[in-house]
């Protein structure tokens, strides 16, 4: 499976299917129950910390297609298969001259992923667009429309991370709004409000150009992105922190409690290009875990341990991955 996750974990994994229909679903999940063998489903392998050995099947999502369903003064509605490529997606609506989703260009992955951790960069975040999606429900073993509110969306999460292997995402439907209003509120992006006749695509380029300065690229230096989320802690919590460091970076949020940066505590504590083993912290970036060379599940995972362990002990915060291990 080293070729199917973009940490090139060394993985294996006893059975393998391609899903290439919706109808090929539930059959599958019947036929794993037939047969009492366990079952994950993976899109692009891009948000997994994949086992060394997997006694089961492993299904790639793989459906495609891409459709306009209906265009009116104030939304455009547009839908598109789980297993289609999610930046495609983006630069697909983009060329259509529609807005809404280009802050979340470059993200790697498919579309059917994209609600399961309600994917979000650069201000904006997948849930800010969703119209509905249709997915399978494993338990009850009937399709679902879920709307926005049954998605239950939070930062980096859904009902369907919370609800692990319950539901697969078979379509997910967005509704952009029109007329397009730029979202630049991210550092880097204000400066094109002063740009004449900005359209999506200019705004699409300077996200892509400005992931391409930050993030090592998976396909060189095998990553899984950001690998701890940024923690959202009680003032109290965070009270240590600011008070040692007025300076940190910090984002006071509605419900009173305040986001902190996973990557300034994780360089604050001296783990940037911290490496152990086969496995180690981004030279670039130290919210990247990076796999050196023939790491595995257990490499990541010890290394993951010590970032946390070494945050706790030097800030009193807690970390949490934000791959799923697989
Ligand atoms: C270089 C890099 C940069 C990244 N940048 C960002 C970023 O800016 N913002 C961000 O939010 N994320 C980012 N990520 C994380 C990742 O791209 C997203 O989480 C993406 O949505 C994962 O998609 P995937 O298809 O690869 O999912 P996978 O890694 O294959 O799966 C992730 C989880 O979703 C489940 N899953 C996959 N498909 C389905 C489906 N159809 N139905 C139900 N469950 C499913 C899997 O079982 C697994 O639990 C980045 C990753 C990398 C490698």
């Amino acid at each position: 499976m080293s070729a199917r996750n973009t940490l090139a974990l060394k993985a294996r994994s006893r059975w393998g299917a391609m899903l290439e229909a919706p109808d090929q679903v539930p059959a599958l999940f019947a036929l794993a129950r037939e047969r009492g063998l366990p079952l994950r489903i993976l899109g692009g392998g891009s948000n997994v910390v994949l086992s060394a050995d997997f006694a089961g099947i492993t299904a790639v999502v793989a459906t495609t297609g891409r459709v306009v369903i209906k265009q009116t003064e104030d939304h455009v509605l547009v839908e598109a298969a789980a297993g289609e490529t999610w930046h495609d997606f983006v630069v697909w609506t983009v060329e259509q001259g529609f807005g809404g989703i280009e802050n979340l260009a470059g993200i790697p992955g498919t579309v059917g992923a994209a609600p399961v951790q309600n994917i979000g960069a650069y201000g904006a975040e997948v849930a800010d667009v969703f119209e509905s999606l249709v997915a399978f429900d494993t338990v009850d073993k009937v399709l679902k429309t879920f709307t926005a509110a049954d998605c239950a969306f939070a930062y980096r999460d859904s009902v369907f991370k919370r609800e692990a292997g319950r539901y697969v995402v078979l379509s997910l439907r967005l509704r952009l709004p029109r007329p397009w209003k730029p979202n630049l509120r991210f550092a880097g992006l204000a400066e094109l409000a002063e740009q004449p006749a900005l359209d999506p695509r200019t705004v699409m380029d300077r996200v892509l150009y400005l992931r391409g300065s930050k993030l090592p690229d998976w396909r060189v230096t095998p990553n899984a992105g950001s690998f701890f989320q940024n923690p959202i802690v009680s003032l109290n919590e965070a009270a240590p922190v600011l008070a040692a460091f007025p300076a940190a970076p910090n984002f006071p949020q509605a419900d009173g409690r305040t986001k902190l940066s996973a990557g300034w505590l994780i360089e604050q504590s001296g783990l940037k290009g911290f490496s152990m083993g086969r496995a180690g912290i981004s030279e670039r970036h130290a919210l990247v875990v990076v796999n050196l060379g023939e790491a595995d599940a257990g490499d990541i995972a010890a290394l993951a341990a010590r970032v946390k362990a070494t945050v706790k002990a030097r800030f009193g915060i807690v970390l949490h991955e934000e791959p799923v291990f697989l």
